[in-house]
């Protein structure tokens, strides 16, 4: 058994709306067996806090593609690369570190999207390669599963 992964709750009041694995026959043109993460809706203005500590593997600030607007985090301790999808903007830079708590950027529609939600994904890594690439899911695991511990916000961060 792989060690568990520990993601922050920096989503308080976030409303799922796709959990991963659903809606096979959708997920099929991209060689999935299902949704490969979880989409969910923020509430207010939708403000994307980091879940982890990271450094900005993919900084990707266009429109264009199935994602959008997204960010790539990769947390060497825990050996994980986590992504937030869809986002209408993001503050990161690639190579810049982002510890738990930071502010992200925010919830958007933009690339594949039928309205404004957070896409999440999530990855073991070794070198930053992803395990179990052949899962069905390119690697992805369920971020609600059980390799997956979400554990309350830091104190003191406000978030
Ligand atoms: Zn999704």
């Amino acid at each position: 058994m792989e060690k568990i992964i520990m993601l922050h709750n920096v989503f308080t009041g976030a409303r799922l709306t796709q959990a991963f694995g659903e809606n096979p026959s959708m997920y099929k043109k991209y060689g999935l067996r299902g949704h490969e993460g979880i989409d969910f809706v923020l509430p207010g203005d939708g403000m994307i806090f980091s879940p982890i500590s990271g450094v900005c593997v993919v900084d990707h600030d266009t429109i264009r593609g199935d994602y959008g607007i997204f960010v790539c985090l990769h947390d060497v301790q825990q050996q994980i690369m986590l992504w937030l999808c869809h986002m209408r903007y993001n503050l990161c830079d690639q190579d810049q570190r982002y510890m738990t708590g930071r502010h992200l950027g925010k919830m958007g529609n933009t690339g594949h999207s039928l309205g404004k939600h957070v896409h999440l994904m999530l990855c073991r890594v070794r070198d930053m390669k992803r395990l179990d690439y052949d899962n069905g899911y390119k690697g992805m695991i369920d971020p609600l599963g059980p390799d997956v511990q979400w554990v309350p916000n830091i104190p003191g961060t406000g978030v």
